[in-house]
């Protein structure tokens, strides 16, 4: 098989609500890049990235000398033409070979008439728990609905995810308000469903001290972890020696070198794997390997996906022996998606690995048509930016929160 063609189309996809985060937002939308690798027989390999709010179609099409005429079995070849660690240092393609490895996967799997999951080492599970990954919200701008600032709002949004897709294990996504106030919301949420796991991700913005006071404040609660409560792999080990709650990361860890890091003095406990952050999903498998034999966790992140990149993620958790926590996806807080069949359903808080060959899914290509006009029309979103707060950017660590009695909703195009 030998990859003839590649097309990149930019989409912009509405989510519920903004979702704000430590360094920003997601401004009521998620802008992803869809890429399709056609190959001389007529196969078509999915793959997405994204995420920071811009496009990489540019990117990708500067590509096409490099992927036109490869033949996608030949992945680690693609690795060192596309993200050599070295020639890295100038040309960072760690996303873009990542969305390439999803395509060619994709490929080779309606190729051979198995699902990717097959590919690497067969799955071990049909399905992957999902957590409820709360965030702080503004209201949508049009209908004034879907605000998540008080404790009660929290409450309801996370007792009606519950209700309708079933999650038993509950992330909130801090960083936003005063640590204080974060502090009493997560006791609150963990209060509300006390069967339940529960989970807390500052992004990391805080000070070592600041982590370990309220790490030291959570423990005796049904956590799974306290998830980069501070930037630096120093850090994470000082506020590991004083924290009884484990500690995960998808920030410190994210390349082989920080593992390596990792395996010889411990600064989490917990290697969040993201399909796009490792360079692909055989990537994130031969890092569980790692994290297999140092006996550290493994859970798998998400990065902003639409369909395509929650194939990769299904595909992963199905194959992951050591997978000891629910996953996590922004999924639930999109309206649409680009894939046939619209988005994908929950049942008892997980999602089921598709069947079909390849990742086994395919594009809606009127949903794909509507939403590259969204993206014409919208453009790029500042993923660092608060649009409830211009001019303003975190530090690191950070003081500047956000007033949680400030209850204005910021106007986006939408
Ligand atoms: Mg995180």
């Amino acid at each position: 098989m030998k990859i003839t063609d590649l097309r990149a189309t930019t989409v912009s996809v509405p989510l519920e609500a903004p979702l704000r985060h430590a360094n920003g937002c997601h401004w009521g939308r998620f802008v992803r890049t869809l890429i399709e690798l056609e190959a001389d027989n007529g196969l078509i390999g999915l793959g997405e990235l994204g995420g920071g709010g811009e496009s990489a179609e540019s990117a990708l099409q500067g590509l096409r000398p490099v992927l036109l005429g490869h033949d996608p079995a030949r992945l680690e070849e693609l690795r060192f033409r596309l993200a050599n660690p070295t020639a890295s240092l100038y040309n960072n393609r760690t996303q873009i070979a990542a969305a390439i490895e999803f395509a060619c996967l994709d490929l080779l799997g309606q190729a051979w008439g198995v699902p990717v999951s097959e590919l690497l080492g067969g799955r071990l599970r049909e399905r992957v728990p999902f957590a409820s990954y709360c965030f702080f919200r503004y209201a949508d701008a049009k209908t004034g609905q879907g605000e998540v600032r008080t404790a009660a709002q929290l409450l309801e949004y996370a007792r009606a995810a519950k209700a309708r897709h079933g999650f038993r294990t509950h992330k909130l996504k801090g960083g936003v308000f005063p640590p204080d106030y974060e502090l009493e919301l997560y006791r609150a949420l963990a209060a509300e469903f006390p069967g339940d796991r529960v989970r807390f991700d500052p992004n990391a913005v805080w000070s070592a001290e600041q982590a370990i006071r309220f790490g030291q404040a959570i423990e005796g609660m049904n956590n799974d972890y306290l998830e980069d409560p501070v930037f630096g792999l120093a850090g994470m080990r000082r506020t590991r020696e004083k924290v009884r709650v484990p500690l995960a990361t998808n920030t410190v860890v994210v390349n082989f070198e920080q593992l390596a890091a990792n395996a010889l003095a411990t600064a989490a406990d917990v290697i969040l794997l993201d399909t796009t952050f490792w360079g692909g999903i055989r990537p994130c498998l031969k890092a569980a390997g790692v994290c297999e034999t140092f006996q550290l966790g493994v859970a798998v992140h998400s990065s902003g996906e639409l369909g395509i990149q929650l194939a990769t993620m299904l595909h992963l958790g199905a194959v992951l022996p050591n997978l000891s926590f629910a996953a996590d996806a922004h999924y639930h807080h999109l309206r649409d998606d680009i894939i046939a069949g619209g988005l994908m359903p929950y049942k008892d808080g997980c999602l089921a690995v598709p069947n079909a060959p390849g990742l086994g899914i395919q594009l809606d290509r009127e949903k794909v048509k509507e939403y590259a006009e969204a993206y014409r029309r919208l453009g790029n979103y500042a993923y660092d930016q608060d649009p409830g707060r211009p001019g303003w950017s975190a530090l690191l660590p950070n003081d500047r929160w956000a007033d949680p009695r400030d209850d204005r909703t910021p106007t986006i195009p939408r």
